[in-house]
């Protein structure tokens, strides 16, 4: 007989799907809380976009003052202990930006699961959903080398971006931004090694209006900025790449270069590929952004070498593993967070994390950033990650139920991890309990997330640690 396709069942209190940061963060924080977890995670990494050499956003407000605390500040210190981060840094355009090392990130990540107590199952995706007749989520199957593992938990957290395990379970939702559908692009991140930043700046010094932005919420965005934030990301390039198009020598749909510091000095991430009109929650579609991804990593390589002082030697260092994603499904849940109740008192009243970063649309058509600053943080209440028509679910990181304006703040992977903790608190609570998500009460959360170093609105924050550039 023919061997066939392995299977297993187990059994957990809590199984977090998706291992980015509004997966990771949960996992943990369930854990320490006494619930059996379960994180399951595609990819041989955990870290999801933290991985890929992106610095973090939203750990500081526009006045700097710290928006995030708990787990999400405690990635930042483990990694700061062992240079994988410098810290937070204040930006213009940004608000801050905390550079980590995409690696030491998937070291940091296991060690705290493992601290924890949480069984990570790498390189398992899901493949099916139970929900009984009553809405009640019961199992997830998920699938690892010829493996079929069929897990039961009483609360289930999506944390996989897309909301896989939402859209299987029944969740209402619709597709990209509000009245467009148009979801904003995808991008292929990549590292590179072997370039003289002081020659680029030199070379900045003397061509001013290579800087990128130029609008009034940028003032002070100049090259000494970039010369004395460790923490920084560079964005402009305009004249050159528009050269470089006229010659034919590049044909990414964005009219500027970016490149963001990592935590080491030798190593930049390239967030400059621009992948539009894919639908990235289509594994065909994405398939097909893949590959315009790896055309476009030569391309910036080549453009690089040619166009950049101090560049012309540069080197791949790394390509992300995936095809960075910024939006596809948003979700119903029991209260849907939107500009118009962002700042309204029962909004605060029930948030469980704070969102400190811009509105950043990026264009999902062509070139273009639209971007508002956000001067105060805002609450993200927990009804937003209760999802409509399924118990037993919480919705978390990019998933959760907000419009799409407030998606384009909230996204970021500081806020992600603050809900994701928060998902995984109100997970334990609901197993402790015997009930389910929507019965955990928001005040105890609330007090349970502040125990443990969380920040939330009204609160008082303390002030960040690590190096914070003026
Ligand atoms: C190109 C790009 C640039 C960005 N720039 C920044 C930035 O500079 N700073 C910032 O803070 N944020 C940035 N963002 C936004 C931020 O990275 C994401 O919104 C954030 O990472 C979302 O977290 P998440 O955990 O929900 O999703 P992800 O980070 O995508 O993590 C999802 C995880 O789930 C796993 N997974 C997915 N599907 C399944 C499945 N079916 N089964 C099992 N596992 C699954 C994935 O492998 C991944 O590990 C950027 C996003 C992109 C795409």
């Amino acid at each position: 007989m023919r061997p066939a396709l392995r299977e297993k069942t187990t059994d957990y209190d809590v199984a977090v799907i998706g291992g980015g940061p509004g997966g990771l963060p949960a996992a943990i924080a369930a854990a320490r809380d006494g619930a059996r977890t379960v994180l399951v995670e595609r990819t041989a990494a955990l870290g999801g976009a933290a991985a890929s050499g992106l610095g973090i956003l939203g750990y500081l407000d526009r006045s700097g003052n710290k928006a995030l605390g708990g787990i999400a500040q405690e990635v930042i210190d483990r990694l700061m202990a062992i240079g994988g981060s410098p810290g937070h840094f204040r930006c213009p355009v940004h608000n801050s930006i905390t550079p980590v090392s995409p690696d030491l990130v998937k070291i940091v990540a296991v060690q705290m699961c493992q601290e924890a107590g949480v069984d990570i199952l790498f390189e398992h995706e899901l493949l099916e959903v139970d929900v009984d007749e009553s809405g009640t989520m019961r199992s997830v199957t998920v699938y690892g080398k010829l493996m079929m593992t069929r897990i039961s938990a009483k609360v289930f957290i999506d944390g996989t971006g897309d909301g896989d395990v939402a859209y299987l379970a029944g969740v209402p939702h619709t597709l990209g931004q509000d009245g467009t559908q148009t979801m904003q692009p995808s991008t292929l991140m990549f590292t590179v090694t072997n370039f003289d930043l002081e020659r680029f700046w030199d070379f900045l010094d003397e061509h001013p209006e290579e800087m990128g932005i130029k609008e009034a919420y940028a003032a002070g965005y100049d090259v000494d900025f970039l010369r004395r934030t460790r923490g920084h990301c560079y964005i402009g390039l305009t004249a050159r790449v528009a050269s470089a198009r006229e010659a034919g020598a590049f044909t990414i749909p964005r009219n500027q270069f970016i490149y963001i510091a990592t935590a080491s000095e030798r190593l930049l991430a390239i967030n400059t590929s621009r992948v539009i009109r894919i639908d990235a929650s289509d594994p065909v579609e994405l398939s097909k952004g893949l590959e315009t991804g790896y055309s476009q990593v030569w391309e910036l390589v080549q453009f690089m070498r040619e166009n950049m002082p101090g560049f012309e030697e540069v080197e791949i260092s790394q390509i992300a593993p995936a095809l960075g994603i910024r939006e596809t499904r948003h979700f119903a849940g029991e209260e849907r967070l939107t500009m118009d109740s962002l700042y309204s008192e029962a909004t605060s009243e029930r948030a469980i994390a704070l969102s400190a970063y811009n509105i950043d649309v990026h264009s999902g058509t062509g070139d273009g950033i639209d971007l508002h600053v956000v001067e105060h943080p805002f609450g993200i209440p927990f009804g937003a990650l209760l999802p409509q028509a399924v118990d037993g679910l919480l919705l978390s990181g990019r998933t959760i139920s907000v419009d799409s304006t407030v998606f384009a703040a909230a996204r970021v992977m500081g806020t992600c991890m603050a809900i994701a903790e928060a998902a995984g608190i109100a997970a334990a609570l609901a197993v402790r309990d015997g009930g389910a998500p929507k019965d955990v009460d928001v005040v105890e959360l609330r007090e349970e997330l502040g125990a443990k170093g969380a920040i939330l609105p009204g609160a008082r924050a303390p002030q960040p640690a690590g190096a914070v550039a003026p």
